[in-house]
């Protein structure tokens, strides 16, 4: 089965290790936002080795000084989806690093809660 991140140029890479490599994400959500991938074929977190994982979190460390120096935006969004159910698209583990910058959005809190539409910010919706 054809995979594009088992294919990716290597032009495009911004970061690697011998584990691991970073490219910029071809459908941003913001300027800068960034993908760390095991260059191992695996589907999700859950199926890397703790190896790849700790390269991930490496890479995560790696391209955030590199977004920080050349973009320094004010936060950033990490986040993995591990299934087609929790909305994964592209079968081949990778963690988004997301940029963020104050007053991209009216209100940020939540976060990565917003996965579930209306649930994200649960310091707006007032408690019963
Ligand atoms: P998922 O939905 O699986 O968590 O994320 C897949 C990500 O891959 C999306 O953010 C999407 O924009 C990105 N993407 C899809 N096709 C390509 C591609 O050909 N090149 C790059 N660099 N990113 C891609
Ligand atoms: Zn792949």
């Amino acid at each position: 089965m054809p995979c594009i991140f088992c294919d990716i140029p290597t032009e495009r890479i911004v970061w690697q290790d011998e584990l691991v490599f970073a490219i910029r994400d071809a459908f941003p959500v913001t300027e800068g936002h960034t993908l760390l991938i095991p260059k191992r074929h695996v589907a999700t977190w859950f199926e890397a080795t703790e190896a790849e994982q700790r390269a991930l979190m490496r890479g995560l460390d790696a391209a955030k000084a590199q977004l920080d120096a050349t973009e320094a935006p004010d936060g950033y969004n990490i986040g993995i989806n591990a299934g087609a159910a929790a909305g994964q698209t592209v079968m081949h583990l990778h963690v988004h690093l997301i940029p963020r910058r104050t007053g991209d959005v009216d209100d940020p809190r939540g976060g990565v809660r917003h996965v579930i539409p209306g649930k994200g910010n649960y310091l707006g919706r007032g408690h019963d």
